[in-house]
């Protein structure tokens, strides 16, 4: 039996529609629409794709876009003064500061310092803290996807065993928290994780966030397990995810591609942030 393809890409589609009705509801109400500011140090090509990327897809659901490039040599002094005037701008519900960032900058600092409010990646000790308490919040992006991919694939969670492959503050860690709220229970594995293949073949549910092109192979894959492919590899051969697809689908239940999977829902996810931050604050307000 062959694997069933989830399409990230419907899915984003679908979170994408669902967001331009709320903003266009949100702007209805609030004579404004949301505001989404990306910051980034430096001309990276990659940031620079992923910033523009991010401003298109916060215009195509009607939200107010902003893109601020500072120089390579920006300090943190520099860009906390920023961060602090875009933290009381009225105008601006959620901003973020694009990784990686030059050497003499923390991302640590900048995670403290934009408001948990406004910090629609979720990355901020109080976002993270909420995340654990299950209180509203800013949930990270990429395990939000991961997690309605899950749900239009009508995977089993409840009692079902989740190994998550990676434990960065990104993804591995914001991951295990959702499946474990959503009744998983889950086992989190990581680069000292002992007999890593016999591991993730006890899984029912295999998600891989590690950046190893095609890591997980087929015979690492317990037969109708749902495999979710979080990586994104660039390689000689094109874009890879950490799971080798071919071999995977043969056995598993549930599968997602690289690209086409995760990677569009992550997007999605930030525009959702962006429409509820501004939902939540102006209820604050009132
Ligand atoms: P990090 O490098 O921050 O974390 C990687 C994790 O994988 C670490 O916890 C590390 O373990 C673990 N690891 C490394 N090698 C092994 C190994 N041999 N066996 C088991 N575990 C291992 O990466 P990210 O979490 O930021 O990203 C992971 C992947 O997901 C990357 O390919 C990235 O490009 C992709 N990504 C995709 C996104 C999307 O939108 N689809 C968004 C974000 C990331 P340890 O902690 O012990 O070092």
């Amino acid at each position: 039996m062959a694997a069933m393809i989830i399409d990230g890409k419907a899915v984003a589609a679908r979170v994408r529609a669902e967001v331009a009705e709320g903003v266009a509801a949100f702007t209805g109400t609030h004579g404004r629409a949301p505001g989404l500011v990306g910051i980034q140090v430096g001309d990276d090509p990659a940031s620079e794709l992923y910033q523009a990327g991010k401003a298109r897809a916060a215009e195509e659901v009607g939200m107010i876009s902003r893109r601020l490039t500072l120089p390579e040599s920006t300090t943190q002094a520099e860009l906390d003064r920023l961060i602090d005037e875009l933290n009381v701008d009225s105008t601006v519900d959620g901003m973020l500061v694009q990784l990686p960032v030059p050497d003499q900058l923390s991302e640590r600092l900048i995670a403290n310092r934009i408001h948990p409010d406004k910090d629609v990646d979720g990355f901020s000790p109080v976002s993270l803290g909420r995340l654990m308490r299950g209180e509203p919040g800013n949930v990270p992006c990429t395990p939000q996807g991961v997690m309605r991919l899950l749900r239009e694939g009508e995977v089993p969670l409840s009692g079902a065993h989740a190994v998550v492959v990676g434990r960065s503050l990104i993804v591995g860690k914001p991951q295990s928290m959702l499946l474990l709220a959503a009744n998983c229970t889950v086992t989190v594995a990581h680069s000292r994780t002992r007999d890593l293949p016999a591991l993730c073949r006890q899984a029912d549910i295999l998600v891989a966030a590690v950046g190893r092109p095609e890591m997980v192979r087929g015979d690492w894959v317990r037969p109708g397990a749902a495999v979710i492919d979080v990586g994104i590899n660039r390689t000689q051969d094109g874009l890879r995810g950490d799971v080798a697809f071919d071999e995977a689908a043969a056995v598993a239940g549930w599968i997602t591609p690289v690209p086409g999977g995760v990677g569009p829902t992550t997007i999605a996810y930030l525009l959702a942030n962006t429409l509820e931050a501004a939902i939540r604050r102006s209820e604050a307000d009132a």
